[in-house]
């Protein structure tokens, strides 16, 4: 990826409020949250979030969790519920992330929830991240501000030392008080299930809901994250790899210059692609049962990411 100026900005009003519509307009801005520093991207923006999954060098499509400054706006994105009421009131601002179903009119990029129907959100407590999200005035999808791999990073200067470079800016609040990432609780079946353990305790949870958690994360048939599962996002259609041309029956979804039914990007820009996998993805399938055929990706790059996903989508599934 091309280097950039990667910019420094301060807890002044001007400074949060150019960070804030740098990332508005669709640049990566690591900002300090009560966990650790996230690096932000406008999450209604396709492109954006291709380019948080290249600036960390992800070599998977793991879901982001979605930072908003209030709980009217969150609530627009998702499907509320009572134990979603109840937690909030108890524990937002705070280290907790919730995980529930997607409102199907909710513009927040399909790539952010990597084609899961569910979408994990948050608002945080520090303040300064409050004051960026507010200022941004979108909804904010960020993963920690590390490279992949990497440790997560509780000041800027970790940051700079990861990332400089690869993103438009770092906005710097110091310290993180809590150092540890967010509690991950997924509410979006019926009940509660615990995926990650986090700044908020599990007994404080259990305490309020007044009953046990459910801790499936450790049953790998039921994990939710989908990045362990063999065959995650499955469009109904069946999916032939490395196509070269299409054959007789089949939707072509292409990459490059060709002619096809739809292109990932005719320009071969990986981050393009990325950022319409799955939109494509669910274009073509459309016209199941029809087949569908996809042109060679390149596996550099985020290429590696789309690879993994295209391959998961084409494992073979159980039938139900
Ligand atoms: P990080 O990117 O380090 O902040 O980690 C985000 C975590 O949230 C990962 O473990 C994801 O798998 C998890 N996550 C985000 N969205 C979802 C979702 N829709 N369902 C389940 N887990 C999710
Ligand atoms: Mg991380």
């Amino acid at each position: 990826m091309a280097s950039q100026l990667t910019q420094i900005f301060q807890t002044v009003d001007t400074d949060i409020r150019q960070a804030a519509k740098c990332l508005r307009d669709g640049g990566l801005i690591a900002f300090p949250t009560e966990t650790v520093y996230g690096l932000g991207a406008n999450a209604i923006d396709d492109t954006a979030i291709a380019m948080i999954y290249d600036a960390k060098g992800r070599p998977k499509f793991n879901p982001l969790i979605v930072h908003f400054a209030s709980l009217s706006e969150l609530k627009a994105h998702v499907d509320w519920n009572n134990a979603a009421e109840d937690l909030a009131q108890a524990f937002w601002p705070g280290p907790l992330t919730l995980v529930l179903q997607k409102n199907v009119d909710s513009p927040i990029s399909p790539l952010v929830s990597a084609g899961l129907d569910t979408l994990a959100v948050r608002l945080p407590a520090h303040p300064l991240a409050q004051q960026f999200l507010k200022a941004a005035g979108v909804p904010v999808a960020a993963p920690s501000a590390n490279r992949s791999g990497k440790m997560s990073p509780t000041s800027a200067a970790h940051v700079h030392a990861g990332l400089q470079g690869r993103i438009a800016g770092i906005l710097d609040g110091g310290d993180c008080k809590v150092g540890l990432e967010s509690t991950i609780l997924d509410l979006s079946t019926g009940s509660a299930n615990l995926l990650r353990h986090g700044g908020v305790p599990l007994e404080d949870i259990e305490a309020l809901l007044g009953r046990e958690v459910g801790k499936t994360q450790t049953v790998p048939q039921q994990i939710k994250a989908p990045g362990q599962l063999a065959s995650h996002y499955a469009p109904r259609a069946k999916l032939r790899l490395n196509a070269a041309d299409v054959s007789t029956g089949e939707c072509y979804l292409g990459f490059g210059q060709m002619e096809c039914d739809l292109n990932l990007s005719s320009s071969g820009d990986l981050i393009e692609a990325a950022a319409n996998l799955f939109r494509h993805l669910h274009a073509l399938d459309a016209f199941y049962p029809k087949p569908i055929a996809v042109a060679p990706i390149p596996n550099t790059g985020l290429g590696r990411a789309i690879n993994d996903r295209l391959r998961r989508a084409a494992a073979p599934r159980p039938t139900s």
